[in-house]
């Protein structure tokens, strides 16, 4: 299996090239040559695997170049039950009427990304070995993504994290959970400044190519190709759990915000996957959901972008979008090109023509919601199911829930546990979320952070000092 650019100037490379990369070199992303078809038969087959053994069947499909042992050998170790809790890695709960929550909030950190950054934390390891390289990762979290890669990177070698955060402004239980790590090769820095500061000072430094160079910084952000993989893996999963007949339809309802979990969900329908529909739900930042009715496409600015009781869903422009274009526009690599110049001179596309499409051909639903349709919808599922939902899950439930039919199984990605916004659902049933027992001891344990000032230069000088340079 090859990778080239949804911009078209890119020579085909394998999986280990473009792993530890970001942007393909014309501005594009790397996207695999075809897709891979798994027929009814497999599928078939697949009923029996465990979560790890259907994860090695589905990446040894994208990655070609990595001995089918060794990637074994990394599913087992990113899929190992032990890193999860509960008695299923990644359940299905099921709410009632044919719907039923896909669990994949079981990891460490208690949200959906830990299913793909544990692989992305063994993948990186081993190929850097091969090469002999090592990798700084620099990033900016406001919470869900910062904590989930140094969860899957802590203790790995070759690899140092140097993690931005804005000081005091993160959930006590997040602070928690990030800053009692102790590995060595994890630092976090807590800015004095918002997240936008954050996100800056890392755009500062990894834009300038010299620095980047000499302190080999990299990035583990939501366009990274094995994060898409390993995300494709758990729609097999639900399918194949809720199903009972071959080649049976189930739809999806996926709470969206970079379009990287959905993505997944649009592959795994092109691999042959009996997809019927892929409900996209957003909250009040709703550009997507804007283009999936009208075929018009318009990023907000970032200060139009509003700060939503589902945090993780607010994005001004959805960073995996351009490989959806890709394939709606027939793979057509100069009208990828016209599309995002026109983003650039014009702030929108118009893609109306071929709206139609959307549904007829990739089984698109959208909608969106608010913060009052997030409380009814956890107080609603509480009440009725006697299930706690997370905000960002209770937008995939409320938009789900409207494009339900009787004969078809629902199921909504849970992109995250209640514990980690007990604000909201406390203001929704009145009573805090149930934190898991075996993170109850967190709050209490001795906090590693440095802050520094909200400067390039201060970051710069820490990483001068701790990068992992062989
Ligand atoms: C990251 C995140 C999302 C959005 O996922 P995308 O892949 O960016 O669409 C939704 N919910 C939670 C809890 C998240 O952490």
């Amino acid at each position: 299996m090859k990778y080239i650019s949804t911009r078209g100037g890119m020579t085909p490379q394998t999986f280990g090239h473009i792993l530890l990369e970001g942007l393909a070199p014309d501005g594009g992303l790397a996207i695999p040559e075809h897709y891979p078809q798994v027929s009814e038969a497999t599928l078939e087959q697949w009923r029996t695997l465990s979560y790890a053994e259907l994860a090695l069947e589905v990446l040894a499909l994208y990655i070609t170049d990595v001995p089918r042992a060794d990637l074994a050998r990394l599913c087992q170790a990113a899929y190992d039950p032990t890193l999860y809790s509960g008695r299923e890695m990644v359940p299905v709960k099921p709410l009632g009427e044919g719907l039923s929550l896909l669990g994949l909030s079981q990891g460490p950190t208690l949200a959906f990304k830990d299913m793909a950054m544990q692989f992305l934390g063994q993948v990186f390891e081993y190929q850097l070995e091969r090469t002999d390289r090592t990798l700084n990762i620099l990033g900016a979290t406001s919470g869900d993504t910062g904590s989930a890669a140094e969860y899957a990177l802590r203790g790995k070698n070759r690899i140092n994290v140097f993690m931005l955060s804005p000081d005091g402004r993160m959930s006590q239980f997040q602070r928690a959970q990030m800053y009692t790590l102790r590995d060595k090769n994890i630092h976090n820095l807590a800015v004095r400044g918002v997240f936008d500061d954050c996100q800056d000072i890392v755009k500062h430094l990894s834009g300038d190519l010299a620095f980047k160079q000499r302190m080999r910084l990299g990035a583990v952000n939501s366009i990274n190709w094995a994060r898409i993989a390993a995300q494709v893996v758990y729609y097999f999963w639900g399918w194949l759990r809720v199903t009972t007949e071959p080649m049976q339809p189930v739809s999806f309802a996926v709470p969206t915000g970079n379009f990287g979990n959905i993505l997944a969900g649009h592959i795994a329908r092109q691999m042959g996957l009996p997809i019927h529909e892929l409900v996209l739900a957003t909250n009040e930042n709703d550009v997507l959901d804007e283009f999936f009715r009208t075929g018009i496409y318009q990023p907000r600015r970032s200060h139009q972008t509003y700060a939503t009781s589902s945090p993780s869903m607010d994005i001004s422009k959805a960073s995996n979008f351009e490989r959806f274009v890709y394939d709606l526009v027939d793979r057509d690599t100069g009208q990828v090109n016209r599309l995002w110049r026109a983003l650039d001179t014009k702030g929108y596309f118009d893609l109306s023509a071929l709206r139609s499409q959307l549904t007829d051909r990739y089984g698109f639903r959208s909608g969106k919601s608010t913060h009052e349709d997030r409380l009814k919808t956890i107080r609603q599922v509480h009440e009725q199911y006697d299930v706690l939902i997370d905000p960002h899950t209770a937008d995939g439930v409320f938009v789900g829930q409207q494009y339900q039919s009787p004969d078809v199984p629902m199921l909504v990605l849970e992109t995250a546990l209640p514990a980690k916004f007990g604000e909201t659902i406390q203001e929704a049933i009145g009573e805090p979320a149930p934190v898991p027992r075996h993170l109850q001891q967190l709050l209490d344990l001795p906090q590693h952070v440095t802050v520094v000032d909200a400067e390039p230069q201060a970051v710069r000088e820490y990483i001068e000092e701790h990068a992992l340079l062989a």
